[in-house]
């Protein structure tokens, strides 16, 4: 690999999540202070493809820390998945001299950025920036902690009204094929049952569950759904528990995109700076090909073939039997 680069770009790319900015503040600044050249590219791999990369310095991220979203903007880029389009962002990339590239998102993201670094030659290290916390060797993606807490905030508000009308409330969350929000936002939450894209639960148990909750008085119950989960959406599956449990005011809320947006937490700050200042430093020390993840509480060099590998992934499945118990 490329050692005592120069020039270094950064990018967001795939869904936008809280912590992004401090993160590309924090990779920025490193770079300037130890001397490098610093890009940002705009709208994630369609600015390299579009040669859209500009030259940052440490003004550039001034006042950006507290902010959601991202100010590189990021997109979904079909071109990048071409042969042609990754020539061209590389031939951009070889004009401006940058040898070293941050890119920051999801698995998608990774799965760009892996064929890129392997065809090319050009260091790159990923940061995980999902609120779907669904990428190995980081115990937390940027954005996670603040999607949670976003949830908890709004299911909070939720259980006044289900509470002042008896009323039984499926919540849709994020997470297609990742129940980490829902797990982890049922527990905050208190909420009665929890339905994973991971784990299957039938509804014959969910109907038990509820049901058991209604005859020792509980005056409102809580389901929280990952919108992958096996029975479709919440609406679906209110739909099939109401025909059962016809005597429970039902009603549905989805939540959506409210959960990618919003000032990032403590958490997600302290983890977008920690990232960025490790990813650049990893470019430094001639590193490529890698992820920068919190493991523990410290910072580990993962593959990025590695961090992609869902089987290295585990659900934190204990959650999901305390949620149960604590719920009755
Ligand atoms: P996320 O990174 O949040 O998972 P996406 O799945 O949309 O988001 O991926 C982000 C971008 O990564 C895509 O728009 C595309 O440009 C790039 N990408 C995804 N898969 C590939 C692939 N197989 N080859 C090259 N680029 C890819």
């Amino acid at each position: 690999m490329k050692q005592d680069l120069k020039n270094i770009a950064v990018l967001t790319s795939g869904g936008d999540a809280p912590g992004m900015n401090a993160c590309i503040r924090a990779v920025i600044r490193t770079g300037i202070y130890h001397g490098k050249n610093m890009f940002g590219v705009m709208q994630g791999y369609q600015g390299l493809i579009d040669n859209n990369i500009i030259p940052m310095d440490a003004r550039s991220v001034s006042n950006i820390l507290h902010m959601g979203g991202t100010i590189l903007k990021t997109a979904r880029c079909l071109a990048f998945k071409e042969e042609a389009g990754m020539e061209l962002a590389f031939k951009n990339l070889q004009e401006k001299e940058i040898d070293g590239l941050v890119v920051i998102g999801g698995d998608g993201t990774f799965t760009g950025a892996k064929r890129f670094g392997e065809k090319y030659n050009i260091n790159v290290i990923g940061v995980p920036g999902t609120i779907d916390n669904d990428l190995s060797g980081s115990d937390f993606t940027l954005g996670y902690d603040t999607a949670i807490n976003t949830v908890i905030e709004a299911i909070d508000k939720i259980r006044d009204t289900a509470d002042s009308h008896d009323r039984l409330f499926f919540i849709e969350v994020m997470g297609r094929d990742s129940g980490c929000i829902a797990l982890r936002t049922a527990v905050a939450s208190g909420a009665e049952a929890v339905l994973l894209p991971e784990r299957e639960t039938s509804l014959k148990e969910l109907i038990t569950k509820l049901k058991a909750g209604a005859s020792t008085k509980k005056s409102s119950s809580i389901v929280i759904v990952s919108e992958g989960n096996k029975y479709g959406g919440a609406y679906d599956i209110a739909k099939s528990v109401k025909r059962k449990f016809t005597h429970y005011d039902t009603k549905v809320t989805i939540l959506g995109h409210l959960q990618r947006g919003g000032s990032p937490s403590g958490f997600d700050r302290i983890l977008g700076s920690r990232l960025g200042y490790a990813a650049v430093n990893a470019l430094i020390a001639g590193e490529s090909m890698q992820m920068v993840g919190l493991y523990g509480n410290a910072i580990k060099l993962t593959s990025l073939e590695d961090a992609l590998n869902t089987h290295n992934y585990k659900l934190e499945s204990d959650l999901l039997e305390m949620t149960h118990v604590l719920s009755i």
